[in-house]
């Protein structure tokens, strides 16, 4: 059987998906060597990976990235040009039949080809290609207003891609390079239907699906309600107090249960009064709930967009930070939410949408059918045949 070396960046929602995957491949007989950081040993450990730690400071914070894509895209090559060395004759002495790299990172890629190992991308965000990233004239304004933003590092990627090409014959061609790693096999944990422009993809794009282990049905309680209305920031950009209590003011009247889940950083006695139809937590069994809900209100994070919709159930995105805002306008352009910003956010607004939404046969159809394509889409049972067809060809 095949020896496998994972190599992905220290962050919860490029790791999550990947969980069930590896578990699959240990099953099926593969070795899984997984590096990672001592934040994830425990969830890689326990899908019978080996885990290999790299802890160590990075140039970039995975968990909130540089807004300025052209500063960020540098800040990961300047990542790769520390990690390359560190990595490279601990992956050597591996003796891996493929490498399995994150899409952000090309530190793993630049290893494969430095070695001729074969390579495939676990891309766990859409898939970027430049009609994805630029498809209209506001974006092709954002990106130059980006450019103007960022002279000096502009300059410094060049260096550092010229000193990777002269010394391990590696090197990014463009910024846009350092999101999307494009390798020999590329793995996206998301469907065709929702994948924006996905028909312009190559061959070597494989839309799996969502990569969703379902658990079984907790015991958290629920009462039962007509209808149910699930607010949740995720865990990372959900230090938003005001957003909550707009919340509160908003839903506090609806003929509705709510079930709040306002994340580790918040104090719940901070919240004030809880209006008798909302409850709140720090933490809930997402799907879980989620599975019983009409209309989820969310950030937007790819993971929580994904599982949402796997049941059918519509949004209110409310992007915070990272990559939301896309994957927010992804949501609200195939029909199965409405999107606003923050600074949108009212009581009124966050009324009316939920209770669009909670009254809309389309949008909860929209939600059920993409749901059902990232169902049909194979999930990680397809990934680990794709892995495994790859490994064998
Ligand atoms: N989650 C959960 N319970 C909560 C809040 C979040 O289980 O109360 C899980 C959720 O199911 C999802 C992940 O945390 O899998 C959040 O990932 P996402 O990509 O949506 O957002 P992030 O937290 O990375 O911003």
């Amino acid at each position: 059987m095949a020896r496998i070396v994972f190599i992905n960046i220290p962050a919860r929602g490029h790791t999550n998906p990947t969980l069930a995957l590896v578990k699959e491949l240990v099953q099926r007989g593969e070795t899984v060597i997984y590096y990672s950081f001592n934040e994830f040993k425990a969830a890689i450990e326990a899908t019978g990976a080996e885990f290999r730690s790299y802890d160590q400071t990075l140039s970039i914070d995975p968990d909130a990235p540089d807004p300025n894509i052209f500063r960020f895209a540098t800040q990961l090559l300047e990542t790769a040009q520390i990690l390359v060395p560190q990595l490279l004759p601990r992956v050597k002495a591996d003796n891996p039949d493929v490498i399995i790299h994150d899409s952000l990172s090309s530190w793993g890629l630049y290893i494969a080809r430095i070695l001729k190992v074969r390579a495939i991308c676990s891309t766990t965000t859409f898939a970027i290609s430049s009609q994805v990233a630029v498809s209209s004239a506001a974006d092709v304004m954002r990106f130059l207003r980006m450019i103007m933003a960022a002279p000096g590092s502009i300059f410094h990627f060049r260096r550092i891609a010229n000193h990777l090409r002269r010394k391990y014959r590696v090197a990014p061609r463009v910024q846009a390079d350092m999101f999307r790693n494009d390798s020999d096999l590329n793995i996206v944990y998301t469907s065709s239907a929702f994948q924006p422009f996905s028909d312009s993809f190559p061959k070597h794009y494989r839309f799996i699906g969502a990569s969703i282990e379902e658990p079984p049905p907790s015991d958290f309680p629920l009462p039962p309600a007509k209808k149910r209305v699930y607010v949740s920031l995720g865990t990372l950009f959900n230090n938003n107090l005001p957003f909550f209590k707009t919340c509160f003011d908003a839903l506090s009247g609806l003929d509705a249960h709510v079930v709040m889940s306002v994340g580790k950083k918040i104090a719940i006695d901070d919240l004030g009064t809880i209006p008798p139809n909302i409850s709140v937590h720090s933490f809930v069994p997402q799907l879980d709930v989620l599975r019983q809900s009409d209309v989820f209100i969310t950030h937007g994070g790819m993971n929580s967009v994904h599982e949402s919709l796997w049941y059918g159930v519509p949004m209110v995105v409310v992007p915070q930070a990272a990559d939301q805002m896309f994957v927010a306008n992804r949501v609200e352009s195939v029909g199965a939410g409405i999107c606003m910003t923050n600074d949108d956010v009212s009581v009124n607004r966050i009324r009316t949408a939920v209770e669009t939404l909670l009254s809309s046969a389309s949008h909860k159809e929209i939600s059920r059918r993409i749901g059902q394509s990232l169902r049909d889409a194979g999930g990680f049972h397809k990934a680990a045949d794709e892995i495994q067809k790859f490994i064998a060809g």
